[in-house]
């Protein structure tokens, strides 16, 4: 696609959010409202489905599109765009991982608003969310009872389906891990609730799976088949949606702290709050350091679709596409910390700056923390094992 194209793009989802998204984003912030309406409007648009093949029932797009939407639907509401990327994200690992007819089951309706997400997390390996204690269990030769408490999922209780990773039966180790497309309807399946500093709207509380029972039609992938699904499906494709979001909350940040300096006059020295050069100057910092994650975002989502194009593993690029998620984290933090400076009592009182401050706060500790991935990164500069599952090794 050209560079035109990607801008009708970007025109399309900005006028949907303008119109739908925006309009909810502090409603859903102060009473803690999961985005249904958000999501049937891009559902109807076709966005739910933004890398499905059309012949799914998708818009059959690139990642540099889903790149684009996920940032400009995190510009205006930052629980939106997580629950649409991880959505996005379980449904590209279904497009990947899945045959046939999983796709014509849990991909076609998608159009129809049905929402996925990833249950990986669990409280016994916390932020080590690839590690999973729990184990599937056989019963009988076409089903398998799931057993765990997951500590965080995005779009608890609100999802249509969950993309659970556990061990798989009679694992030897953690890297036995599989891979299930579990209803969410299912018997056995509760969760809690959600009550958070921000991101208020995505509902990312604990699942408990009890004894619940899953046809072996909605494994994805093979017995085992998990470490290359958390590889090459899950990491890639929820990396840049992550990354893309923070991008769209740093920018945000910056333009409501542009439009506060220059909409607020001092009448005792008749200057404008942008008359300050120390104000000008954190609004120079924020904006140097926004306009270094665009070009790094198509670049990476570039990647992935040469990668996919290609048929090869998506995964080989984890790290840079780790780094990219740990600076757009960063980079929302800083400029939404800038805004709230800058805008004074103003900005501090309930509203949107506050809002922005509070929800870029998840995106330190969301999975891989920063903490964690900065680990990653280092040990790869030095030739070191990433020590995922055990030391020594991967
Ligand atoms: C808003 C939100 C949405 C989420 N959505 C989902 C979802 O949809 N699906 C899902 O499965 N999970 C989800 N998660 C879970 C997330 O990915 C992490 O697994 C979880 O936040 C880890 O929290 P914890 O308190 O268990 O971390 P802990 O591991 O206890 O971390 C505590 C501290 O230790 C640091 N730390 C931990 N391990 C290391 C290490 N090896 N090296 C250095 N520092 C380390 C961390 O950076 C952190 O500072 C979500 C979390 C949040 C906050």
């Amino acid at each position: 696609m050209s560079a035109h194209d990607y801008d009708k793009i970007r025109s399309e989802i900005r006028s949907l959010v303008d119109e739908v998204i925006r309009p909810n984003a502090e409603k859903i912030d102060r009473d803690g409202i999961f985005p249904r309406e958000n999501l049937d409007a891009l559902a109807k648009a076709g966005w739910n489905g933004v890398l499905i093949p059309k012949e799914y029932g998708g818009l059959g797009l690139d990642h540099v599109a889903f790149a684009i939407a996920a940032e400009e639907i995190g510009r205006a509401c930052a629980s939106t765009g997580l629950v649409y990327v991880m959505h996005t994200g379980a449904a590209q690992t279904i497009n990947l991982f899945g045959n046939r007819d999983q796709k014509e089951r849990w991909l076609k309706p998608a159009r129809e608003g049905l929402v996925g997400t990833y249950s990986t997390s669990e409280k016994a390996s916390g932020g080590h969310w690839w590690f999973n204690f729990s184990e599937a269990a056989r019963d009988g030769a076409e089903h398998y009872r799931l057993n765990a408490e997951k500590s965080f999922t995005t779009s608890a209780g609100q999802a249509d389906y969950y993309l659970f990773q556990t061990r798989s039966p009679g694992a030897k180790g953690p890297t036995d891990i599989s891979f299930f497309i579990v209803d969410s309807k299912l018997e056995g399946i509760s969760h809690g609730g959600w009550e958070a500093l921000g991101v208020r709207g995505n509902h990312s509380g604990p699942i408990s799976y009890r004894d619940v029972k899953v046809h072996a039609r909605d494994r994805l992938g093979e017995e085992g088949q998990g470490k290359d699904i958390v590889y090459h499906g899950v990491s890639p494709v929820y990396l840049i949606g992550l990354g893309s979001v923070w991008h769209g909350v740093a920018r945000a940040a910056l333009e409501k702290a542009s439009e506060h300096l220059t909409g607020t006059h001092h009448r005792d020295f008749d200057k404008k709050l942008s008359d300050y050069q120390v104000l000008r100057q954190q609004l120079g910092e924020s904006k140097v350091l926004v306009e270094s994650l665009r070009p790094w975002q198509t670049e990476l989502a570039r990647r992935l679709d040469d990668l996919q194009a290609t048929g090869q593993p998506q995964g080989q690029i984890l790290i840079p596409l780790t780094e990219f998620k740990v600076h757009a984290a960063e980079v929302a933090n800083i400029s939404a910390r800038n805004a709230l400076d800058v805008s004074g009592g103003y900005g501090y009182k309930r509203g949107p700056l506050e809002r922005i401050f509070r929800d870029a706060r998840a995106g330190i500790g969301m999975g891989p923390s920063n903490n964690i991935a900065r680990e990653w990164i280092g040990k790869t500069l030095v030739g070191l094992p990433l020590e995922l599952f055990e030391a020594g090794g991967e």
